[in-house]
């Protein structure tokens, strides 16, 4: 792998092409591929990974917000893109872009269809979301009339799919629950169907969805965590590539004494004489405060260096005793040889929220084209 100067998130698309080609291959050929790519691409570079998806043969794309789906029209995506959470006040925008909301209250049915008909539209493409258990957004069973019903005395939308969102498809013992969601989802659809005389798609898997409940695929599936090289469990993510790596480098190393403190509020205090490294990355670049006082390390020449005290915004202080290191070496948050799952589970949490967490300032270097 390459070596950096200065903290990078290298994202190699080579790995993404791997994970898209596994998931793909736990479901049939003739179910669609939505890659979600909310929340800059988990964390890691949107643009980049959209167009690589589009040329991979991705189906559909989903964002949480307009914002982010106006930003992937502006580079050219031309992929369809769903919009997850669409807010009433950013319809003009939606419409104006080609991005597809799902529409989950009758609230946003009711304004979405105001906005379609002031923008002169004719079957606008729509999804709607039906809540089955998760209770976060969605339609419940009372509301599949009215949507027909809305939708027909609209003239201007087209519902092209209904979807739903499962609580815990990572977890085995939540099996029931989710079994449950997948029929109160079959009965919505079919419901929904019957009264509007034809049949959108349906979808309602995530990634831990494709691999725990493949029969529950219908006409398509809704991939995140998977593609960035995630499974939510140990042999699935044997089997995936991780696209980012998070590096950074030595800028100085100290020698500590016994009784010398290292770090803001002293947070750490040796006992015995120690060697520190610090290195460019602090809690503005995402690695939070929790990952402090040893929660979290890094890898330096393939050796653990723990985070010494507390986070600082710009830097972190590790423990580099036992490491033959000097300035200017390279120093692993994660990455190939140790995941961001591991990283982030040091302190309590999940790749999802490690990934998602590295800010806009730290420097993305695509690899793998
Ligand atoms: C984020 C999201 C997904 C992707 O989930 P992963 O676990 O990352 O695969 C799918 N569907 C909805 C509605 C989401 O919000």
């Amino acid at each position: 792998m390459s070596k950096v100067g200065e903290t990078t998130l290298v994202l190699d698309l080579a790995a993404l092409e791997h994970n898209y080609n596994y998931l793909r291959s736990k479901i049939t050929p003739e179910t669609k591929f939505l890659g979600v790519v909310k929340a800059f691409a988990y964390g890691s570079d949107m643009v980049a990974i959209a167009k690589k998806l589009e040329q991979l043969g991705a189906d559909y794309l989903a964002v949480a917000y307009v914002s982010e789906g106006v930003l992937l029209r502006k580079t050219g995506v031309q992929l369809p893109i769903l919009v997850l959470h669409p807010l009433a006040s950013n319809f003009d925008d939606l419409i104006g872009y080609h991005l597809e909301p799902s529409i989950y209250s009758r609230n946003i049915l009711n304004q979405f269809i105001e906005a379609a008909k002031e923008g002169e539209q004719n079957n606008y493409p729509v999804h709607i979301k039906f809540n089955t258990g998760l209770n976060r957004l969605g339609f419940s069973k009372d509301d599949v009339e009215l949507i027909a019903e809305e939708t027909k005395r609209s003239g201007c939308i087209k519902i092209v799919s209904a979807f739903s969102h499962l609580a815990a498809s990572e977890d085995k013992n939540e099996q029931t629950f989710s079994l449950k969601q997948i029929e109160s989802f079959k009965n919505l659809s079919s419901a929904l169907m019957d009264r509007l005389g034809h049949a959108p798609m349906r979808h309602m898997l995530n990634t831990s969805g494709i691999i725990n409940y493949p029969e529950a695929q219908f006409e398509m599936v809704r991939s995140g965590i998977g593609l960035y090289g995630y499974g939510n469990q140990v042999e699935i993510d044997a089997a995936l590539k991780p696209v980012a790596s998070l590096k950074t480098v030595i800028s100085q190393i100290h020698q500590i004494e016994a009784n010398e403190s290292v770090g803001y509020n002293r947070a750490f205090k040796s006992n015995h004489p120690i060697k520190s490294a610090t290195l460019p990355i602090g809690h503005a670049d995402g690695i939070g405060r929790q990952y402090g006082k040893g929660k979290g390390f890094v890898t330096i020449n393939n050796k653990k260096a723990p985070i010494l005290g507390n986070v600082c915004m710009d830097m972190i202080m590790v423990d580099v005793t036992n490491i033959d290191c000097k300035e200017g070496d390279e120093a692993i948050v994660f990455g190939n040889e140790k995941s961001a799952e591991k990283f982030a589970s040091g302190a309590g949490t999940i790749s999802y929220e490690i990934l998602t967490a590295i800010s806009q300032r730290v420097k993305r270097v695509v690899t793998g084209i």
